[in-house]
């Protein structure tokens, strides 16, 4: 047996694919699962698809969606969407706030450039 190519623990006769983006167990063909682009095994799919979004995630889109009004809010959406997306990635974070986390990220980034393009429109007409 070649000790480089790692193999699937339910399927020893099988390669690994990849390994689970919650857990880190080894996955071959078969047992891999997809959620939001991440590689999940059987029993962390199980697990994602059963979670509510973190309650960072559903505040990031509030102030995400709060920031159309006067952009500012968005700022703060911006920052719990990358906090939400740090914790999602560590997994300390239900994966299923993703989808929120990243909305309120490029949301939050518009807002920014809106405050950068209205701070520079003040500054040259001032
Ligand atoms: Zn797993
Ligand atoms: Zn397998």
């Amino acid at each position: 047996m070649d000790a480089t190519v790692a193999l699937c623990p339910l399927h020893p006769e099988r390669p690994a694919e990849g390994t689970c983006s919650r857990c880190g167990t080894f996955l071959c063909e078969g047992c891999r699962r997809w959620q939001v682009g991440r590689m999940l095994c059987l029993h962390c799919h199980t697990v994602a698809l059963g979670e509510k979004p973190s309650k960072r995630a559903t505040l990031a889109l509030i102030f995400a969606t709060v920031g159309f009004i006067g952009f500012v809010p968005g700022l703060v959406g911006l920052v719990l969407g990358y906090q939400e997306l740090a914790a999602i990635r560590r997994g300390a974070a239900p994966g299923s706030g993703e989808g929120w986390a990243v909305l309120a990220r490029n949301v939050g980034w518009f807002h920014m450039a809106m405050l950068v393009i209205i701070g520079l429109g003040v500054a040259l007409r001032g």
